[in-house]
């Protein structure tokens, strides 16, 4: 439970001066510093967060209507271009890195009034499901420090979850919003492909990068997406929004609303634990008059192998700007360009990055682009036409967010296919571009379980409104 009121009642209090930013951005520090061994954050921006606080304290004191998000403190997953703080995206070879501009969806926020008060650790570049692959520092379940938060946006769903601040930025690019809201027991929002801007965010895989909220109601995540939601000139692949107001979510009766059960999402790899609470949200949900079928995506199976095809072959070029010249971390011993190159990028990419590297080099190389990258590509295109037609028959498809529960720090960190395997239920929303949640459910042990909603691009809206009803009937 957050001890943060909703966003909507921080707002209303700061605008009508019954509290201030300052205090809001105040609280928010303390309770990071009283924190401090979940090793959730990795850096503060809190000098520029004060000024800000004063700054809008004084538009307010003269009457000016300072936005929507006036005076409430959020923190960004550090893959996010911020004024104040390193960017390091939790990897070696950007530290020390200070952005030049600021990412557009902190930009929004901020003309809306909120604050960034820190920088939350992930898996470096976002390549993982733990935030065991951050070359800085292993975040905390809040739920039970001897656990992994759920990666790669692990800090920002601690966060959250440690009521650091009332929301949290992540990015999800095969599940990292999602999975870690799922292990910390909060919401996290995977937009529409497009739906906010990339700009000024570390690329990991352009084809399915995402931004999103994290918050801990859906009412909360949906105000901070329509804050964010929409064009920008500065990313090419952002589109228009489908609806006046994400935030104004209207009471859904459940009756009337199909809601398709994957049934690839209940195979043999499913914890009990999982299994158990998600079928009692199902029936949660058919007690509150949805209507429940069962659907088939079969290429589902095939989904987990596509993404580690295509999302290296991304990495691979995504990371080639890091060569020790122009950000970061650079050899300074080199004797030329060619060996400060490879000296640069084998100290200051981890084992993650490297192994992402050379598979994506591999699976475009001459000879297997075809066998692998091309018929990824293809095997793509056919989860598309699947989904597209599973959800012409239902309106919301539901599963568990994660196969299993959050698991052991250390537990899956020698065995990398392992670890690619708690991604199943989260990729395929990112290869076919979809908006997806994941909300926490009633779980029958002390740690949490999500469970996960996806629908048509560009049905945000409709998500929200119909994950705010399943929030109150099966959380
Ligand atoms: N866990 C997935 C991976 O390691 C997803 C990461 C993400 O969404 N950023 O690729």
């Amino acid at each position: 439970m957050s001890i943060w009121p909703s966003i909507k009642t921080i707002t209303s209090d700061v605008a009508s001066r019954k509290s201030s930013a300052r205090d809001m951005v105040e609280k928010s520090l303390q309770i990071i510093e009283e924190h401090g061994e979940f090793k959730a954050i990795i850096s503060l921006t809190k000098e520029r967060a004060l000024k800000r606080a004063e700054e809008i304290d004084a538009r307010i004191a003269v009457g000016e209507n300072v936005g929507r998000l006036a005076g409430v403190p959020f923190i960004a997953k550090d893959n996010f271009l911020v004024f104040g703080a390193e960017t390091t995206a939790a990897s070696n070879i950007l530290r020390g890195f200070n952005a030049p501009y600021q990412s557009s969806a902190i930009e929004r926020l901020e003309a809306e009034g909120a604050i960034c008060v820190a920088k939350a650790n992930l898996d470096a570049f976002a390549h993982g499901s733990s935030t065991e692959n951050s070359d800085y520092m292993t975040t905390k379940n809040p739920h039970d420090a001897e656990r992994v938060p759920g990666g790669s946006s692990g800090g920002s769903a601690a966060a959250v979850a440690l009521s650091m601040a009332p929301f949290s930025l992540g990015t999800d690019t095969g599940g990292s919003i999602r999975l870690p809201a799922s292990f910390c027991g909060v919401v996290g929002l995977k937009p529409t492909y497009g739906l906010v801007s990339r700009s000024g965010v570390v690329a990991m895989a352009s084809s399915t990068d995402v931004i999103g909220p994290i918050a801990s109601t859906v009412e909360d995540a949906a105000l901070v997406l329509e804050c964010m939601a929409g064009k920008d000139e500065l990313d090419g692949t952002t589109i228009e929004r489908d609806s006046q107001d994400y935030s104004d979510l209207k009471p859904v009766d459940l009756t009337g609303i199909k809601f398709g059960i994957v049934k690839e999402f209940f195979g043999s790899g499913v914890d009990e634990s999982v299994r158990g609470s998600i079928d009692q949200a199902v029936n949660q949900i058919k007690s509150a008059g949805g209507e429940i079928v069962e659907v088939s995506i079969p290429s589902i199976d095939l989904a987990l192998a596509v993404y580690y095809i295509l999302c290296p072959a991304e990495v691979s070029s995504n990371l080639s700007r890091y060569d020790g010249q122009r950000y970061g971390h650079s050899d300074r011993d080199a004797v030329n360009l060619e060996e400060s190159y490879a000296k640069s990028r084998s100290v200051g990419f981890g084992n993650e990055a490297k192994r992402r590297i050379m598979i994506g080099a591999y699976v475009l190389s001459s000879g297997y682009y075809d066998a692998y990258y091309q018929r990824a590509q293809l095997v793509r295109t056919k989860l598309i036409n699947e989904f597209n037609k599973a959800l012409e028959s239902c309106d919301v498809l539901v599963g568990p967010t994660a196969p299993v529960q959050a698991f052991k720090i250390g537990e899956n960190i020698a065995d990398p296919l392992a670890m690619y395997l708690i991604d199943i239920m989260t990729v395929s929303a990112n290869l076919v571009g979809i908006p997806a949640i994941s909300i926490p459910v009633k779980s029958n042990n002390s740690l949490p379980v999500g469970l996960q909603l996806m629908v048509q691009q560009k049905q945000d809206k409709m998500l929200l409104e119909v994950a705010k009803k399943v929030e109150e009937v099966a959380a």
